[in-house]
């Protein structure tokens, strides 16, 4: 598949952009273009750069507002044409893409349409320009990509086939099979983007919500099917209008858009391979007709299997040992040669990491997950461009694959053994064998606080890296803004990652970055009451909150005064029953304890305002106020 972006997805200035594109390893580029009337670079210096970089330049646009105009405005239309086929010469490109009109078409009249496109085609081929036409989603009288191919068709000229851009269809719903229909020659140019089901108007959806493949909510693999069963085998290219995108580090999205593109081209190859309409699938799953577009894909993974470790990097311990100690977690001793704790309660295993933490207040730093093959998952990590983790180890202790997420947490890809021992807690303490017995306890899910500009980078990054599917995101209020929450999770829940955009604020850095991890028990009131046995200080809960509580559920009252007295939290849906608490904050982490009850999923997300009003008020307490 030939990788393409337009330069209008990233910031900087068009030679940055050049530069990022080629160092992510894209085979060509489409030139915004503002991207080249605002640059310093004259077009000859564009194009003997874009040779020296590698880089083709696939595609010139936009060209707006050409056709169903008035003889006048034609004859200006044909001019402006003109001199953007001589700059293109200029660039060494043959390619335009001339979007359907918006805003000067006055008569909607096919032939017309038709006989106005017949002689941009004419003209265009006199320069050996070929015009790419794309029905936009909110196109005047042309907004459907069938009308614009059909005039393609009406007009029958070697310089005039269609541009498909999976937004514009997406966003509309309209249906993508019919694309195989298409005569290939007639499709010039493919240009993909994903995007959030949103409800607003579509013009200012595609200009600032769009987001790379894998980040939104289209059905891409499916779109791009069709697009190789018609026979297409010309570039796929991204164009994304973004506001963050735009005002992010130049180099590092282009590399999560190039990330977008090799997994679109696994999803796409997978797509083919399971609806096989036409061709036939082998054994293997191999597609046996061969399509002009050929397609890579990348080393399997299937979903982890479970957590195997959490790891909290601490200067100093005291308060995380603490409360630890008080939720009911053993010590289980050091790591025989570097500065490191385990801690665990049945499978649950906590690491404290005291390396390189100097002055760092406590923070999650790792995540290690159960998978079939480390080797494996990480070979495809490394080809979706992840940057890898160098660890030190010594002889004989077990060498883990780590790679790096986009907020910085290292991510250990672990062997996982079906009894859910862990091979390496043989390098702490005496020698560990076998999990203290205790309390059963694993850990049910972990919240990672995002910054806002590796958000849609971050959700990219499980989706594809470690198979997480991407749910339906949340907006949870919180005082100090709406918080975006995005759960990433495994098909049968054994994984589950929350990812929470924090709203951005004026407050002191350690209030923007509250992460947590949260153990399930199976009798969260039992640990609740030897916690506090133990001395552990909950988050206290609102009464408000309880009386709201029984007010929506209609609580046994000795059930609803267990749940008070002990600062518990409580929700109840169609599937089962969530029992919860927190600790406090120490550093950027607390804790969470939980009870699943039948087949609960959820989070308590009915009850995280309460979570964020308490810890908003509990940290503002403990500032000094100035
Ligand atoms: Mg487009
Ligand atoms: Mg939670």
């Amino acid at each position: 598949m030939r990788t393409g972006i337009a330069t209008v997805c990233l910031s900087g200035t068009l030679k940055e952009k050049m530069q990022a594109c080629a160092i992510a390893g894209f085979d060509g580029i489409e030139i915004f273009e503002q991207d080249l009337v605002t640059s310093p670079l004259s077009p000859e210096q564009v194009r003997s750069m874009a040779a020296d970089l590698g880089l083709g330049l696939d595609l010139y646009q936009p060209f707006r507002d050409f056709d169903g105009v008035t003889p006048d405005l034609l004859k200006a239309n044909l001019r402006r044409a003109e001199a953007k086929f001589k700059l293109m010469s200029r660039l060494g490109m043959d390619t335009i893409l001339v979007c359907s009109n918006v805003a000067t078409a006055t008569i909607d009249d096919d032939g017309l349409r038709a006989e106005q496109l017949a002689q941009l085609a004419n003209l265009a081929g006199d320069h050996g320009v070929k015009v790419a036409y794309e029905a936009l989603a909110w196109g005047k009288y042309v907004n459907d990509y069938e009308h614009a191919y059909r005039l393609v068709e009406m007009v029958d000229h070697p310089n005039l086939g269609t541009c498909l851009d999976s937004f514009h269809i997406l966003s509309r719903d309209w249906e993508t099979s019919h694309i195989e229909a298409f005569n290939p020659e007639k499709i010039f140019f493919v240009q993909v983007a994903d995007a959030p089901k949103l409800s607003m108007d579509v013009l200012s959806w595609s200009r600032h919500y769009r987001v790379f493949p894998g980040e939104g909510q289209f059905e891409l693999a499916k779109f791009m099917g069709h697009v190789v069963r018609a026979g297409y085998s010309g570039p796929v290219s991204l164009e994304v209008f973004n506001d963050v995108f735009r005002q992010s580090d130049v180099e590092r999205t282009a590399v999560d858009a190039m990330r977008s593109l090799i997994w679109l081209e696994e999803q796409s190859a997978k797509w083919l391979a399971g609806n096989a309409a036409g061709g036939a699938v082998d054994a293997g799953g191999a597609l046996r007709r061969r399509y002009p577009m050929e397609l890579a894909t990348l080393p399997k993974v299937s979903e982890p299997a479970g957590f195997n470790f959490a790891e909290v990097k601490a200067d100093d311990t005291a308060q995380l040992e603490k409360l630890l100690g008080q939720l009911g977690f053993a010590f289980e001793g050091r790591h025989r040669t570097k500065d490191v704790q385990l801690w665990t309660m049945g499978q649950a295993r906590v690491i404290i990491n005291e390396q390189a933490a100097q002055h760092a207040e406590p923070a999650i730093a790792a995540l290690g997950f159960d998978v079939d093959s480390p080797v494996i998952a990480s070979a495809r990590a490394q080809q979706l461009k992840a940057p890898v983790v160098a660890r030190k180890v010594q002889a004989d202790e077990e060498v883990f694959q780590g790679i790096c997420a986009p907020d910085s947490t290292e991510i250990f890809l672990c062997q996982g053994s079906p009894d859910g021992t862990a091979a390496w807690t043989r390098e702490f303490g005496e020698g560990l064998e076998h999990p203290s017995a205790g309390a059963s306890a694993v850990i049910d899910h972990v919240n990672l606080a995002q910054p806002w500009q590796h958000f849609d980078e971050a959700v990219l990054f499980y989706t594809s890296a470690l198979a997480l599917e991407p749910q339906p995101f949340a907006e949870v209020p919180s005082p100090s803004g709406l918080v975006r929450s995005q759960v990433m999770q495994t098909s049968d829940g054994a994984v589950r990652l929350v990812l929470n955009l924090a709203p951005v604020q004026q407050a002191p850095a350690r209030q923007t970055y509250q992460e947590h991890i949260a153990f399930a028990v199976t009798d969260l009131v039992a640990t609740a009451r030897s916690a506090r046995g133990r001395g552990l200080e909950f988050l206290q809960i609102p009464a408000n909150y309880y009386e709201d509580l029984d007010a929506r559920f209609d609580l046994e009252p000795g059930f609803l005064a267990t749940l008070q007295e002990l600062n518990l939290l409580y929700d109840r849906d169609a599937d089962g029953e969530f029992l919860h608490f927190y600790t406090a904050t120490v550093g950027s982490v607390f804790f969470e304890m939980v009870e699943r009850r039948g087949s609960y999923d959820g989070y308590g997300a009915p009850n995280a305002p309460v979570r964020h009003a308490v810890q908003y008020d509990s940290l503002h307490r403990s500032q000094p106020s100035s």
